[in-house]
């Protein structure tokens, strides 16, 4: 009898570790899913914005980033229903993360190489972050928020990105130890291009920036230094950001 009982334990411990895998699986699969039906919607959304971006579609290694990083592992457990909807979601704070169509465009306007060391102004949930670290060798990103900028790390540890430099600051100021950068991306909306990021940057080197107001017009605008160190701006596209913070 008592054997009896033992094996019955053991199968119902069994099953219910069967039935927890195949609930995981089932939902994985389901993530997946929703990630290509998003990329298919982002692939639409820039062959209609092609005349402002230059391009009439977006690079493939930036279309793997966004099919293979979760970002239902991003977003609060309230979130999650809505994690791969085309649209920015609350983070707390009163931060987002940015619309995955705007993280697609301003990734691929940085035209990544393997070999590139990235800055990241506006860590919010680490997304962006997880999507460079797809596509360049080295990612830094500063969180002017504290809890988000842990949160962040945590979320960034989690799915298996903690390679990613981060850091509670005020980006405006860059992150001078780790500089040059090949590239620097601001999430985060600025009155005009920081100094100190224009410097941070390599020549050769590219800056995607929304620069504007809240609430008022706001464009994405790409900023590139010349071999000469020459820089030159170019008006994207209309953006819709939260504002830069700090003393600046
Ligand atoms: N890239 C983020 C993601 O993938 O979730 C979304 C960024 S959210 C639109 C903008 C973020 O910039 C906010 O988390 C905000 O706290 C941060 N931020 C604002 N001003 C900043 C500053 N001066 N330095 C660093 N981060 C700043």
């Amino acid at each position: 009898m008592k054997r009896v009982k033992h094996i019955i334990f053991w199968l119902v411990v069994i099953g219910i570790v069967l039935l927890l895998f195949s609930t995981h699986v089932i939902a994985e699969n389901d993530f997946s899913q929703q990630r290509h039906a998003l990329v298919s919607i982002i692939k639409d959304e820039a062959m209609t914005v092609r005349g402002f971006l230059d391009q009439e579609t977006l690079d493939q290694q930036v279309i793997a980033a966004l099919l293979k990083v979760p970002r239902h592992e991003f977003v609060r457990d309230t979130e999650r229903p809505f994690a791969y909807a085309n649209r920015p979601l609350p983070i707390g704070h009163g931060q987002t993360i940015s619309q995955p169509f705007i993280v697609a465009v301003m990734t691929d306007l940085l035209k990544l190489k393997k070999t590139d060391r990235v800055l990241e102004v506006g860590t919010g949930s680490g997304y962006q972050a997880a999507i460079l670290a797809e596509l360049a060798d080295s990612v830094y990103t500063i969180e002017i928020i504290e809890p988000l900028a842990k949160q962040a790390a945590e979320n960034l540890k989690r799915t298996d990105y903690d390679d990613v430099h981060t850091r509670t600051g005020d980006g405006y100021y860059g992150w001078e130890d780790a500089a040059p950068f090949d590239s620097i991306i601001v999430t985060a909306v600025a009155s005009h291009i920081p100094p100190p990021l224009i410097k941070q940057l390599k020549p050769g080197g590219r800056m995607i920036i929304p620069v504007g107001a809240q609430f008022m017009t706001q464009y994405l605008v790409l900023v590139t230094k010349d071999a000469n160190g020459k820089v030159t701006t170019r008006q994207i596209l209309p953006v819709n950001f939260v504002p830069l913070t700090g003393k600046h």
